[in-house]
């Protein structure tokens, strides 16, 4: 945990991901150096190249040459932003951990709030974007995702999904000791943690490039997320079906009863129909939900490296 050059213990790592953002890196490092040297302690950044096919690695090559603080990872293709983090992770020598995206939606100026908030005695402290900017869209499914993760991972937080957090190095070697293929760092983060707090951070438009999240990627995330800390959702489906074949069941006496008093009759076939379909779209979300798990034993099993490294430099 010590600089090689001064021998002194580092105090701050900061890990950020990087991914086609050629447009933001330099303001992003000028901005990080110029707040973390007037906050004093000692700091080292380490940039995780997630496979950019843009300038972003030319970029950050010259920044570690001008910058000894400055660290490199990159990986031979793109793996995601949290596997991008989890390399990050492998390297960082400073007590405490900062991870930033590199978009800067969130601002670096923010980061000696949450390095603050850790000296109270905390081992993880979130960011909370408090007025987001994104669209509607992208904002009330996150609501959704914040409740039902709160509850799965037993810490209750407003925004699991903001990338601007502090851990405490405890904490990150207890990540890395999760050898899992797909992992949601905010909640694995506080399956370990002692005490979390969160604190409220800016949140900016994307300026430069563009979101590397479709809608199709994130519902894969938040499928994972789900998934990959608990048999909640799995449990919830049985639970619907039974209850679905309980009312089902009622419904059919109440069927042959009708017809006993009432004597044939062919209306209300549509209402059937309507009830099928609704057993039906349950049965496939059933067996997708099952897929999930299954091909999650599945890329365990096979235990093959979650991420391969082309080059880096310290
Ligand atoms: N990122 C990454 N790999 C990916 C996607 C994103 O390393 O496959 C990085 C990206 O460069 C940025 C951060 O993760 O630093 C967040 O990405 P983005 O801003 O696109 O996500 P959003 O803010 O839209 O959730
Ligand atoms: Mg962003």
């Amino acid at each position: 945990m010590q600089d090689p050059e001064t021998q002194e213990e580092i105090f701050l790592s900061v890990v950020i991901p990087v991914f086609n953002e050629e447009d933001n890196l330099l303001e992003l490092h000028a901005r990080l150096s110029a707040t973390l040297d007037r906050y004093g302690r000692s700091w080292e950044v380490v940039y995780v190249d997630d496979g950019s096919r843009d300038r972003s690695w030319d970029i950050l090559a010259k920044l570690h040459q001008v910058d000894p603080r400055v660290r490199l990872v990159r990986f031979n293709r793109n793996y995601g932003q949290h596997m991008a983090i989890f390399a990050g992770f492998e390297r960082v020598r400073g007590q405490v951990v900062v991870t930033l995206d590199a978009d800067l939606q969130n601002p670096p100026e923010d980061v000696p709030k949450l390095l603050d908030k850790m000296g109270e005695g905390y081992d993880v402290v979130g960011g909370w974007r408090q007025r987001r900017r994104d669209s509607a869209l992208r904002r009330w499914p996150s609501w959704v995702v914040n409740k039902l993760t709160s509850r799965v991972v037993g810490v209750d937080l407003k925004d699991y999904g903001c990338m601007l957090r502090a851990y405490d190095r405890n904490v990150v070697e207890a990540m890395k000791s999760c050898n899992e293929t797909s992992s949601f760092i905010p909640a694995l983060a506080n399956t370990f943690a002692r005490n979390v707090a969160e604190i409220p951070v800016g949140h900016a438009e994307r300026t430069g490039g563009e979101s590397k999240y479709g809608l199709l990627k994130l519902i894969r995330l938040n499928f994972d997320l789900m998934t990959g800390f608990s048999v909640l959702p799995i449990q919830f489906v049985s639970l619907m079906g039974m209850l679905i074949a309980l009312v089902g069941l009622a419904f059919g006496l109440f069927l042959f009863i009708r017809r006993l008093v009432v004597g044939p009759e062919v209306e209300g076939v549509f209402t059937l129909f309507a009830i099928l379909f609704v057993f039906v779209g349950i049965q496939i979300l059933g067996v997708g939900l099952l897929g999930e798990y299954v091909g999650r034993i599945y890329r365990e099993v096979r235990n093959r490296p979650r991420y391969v490294i082309s080059e880096t430099r310290d």
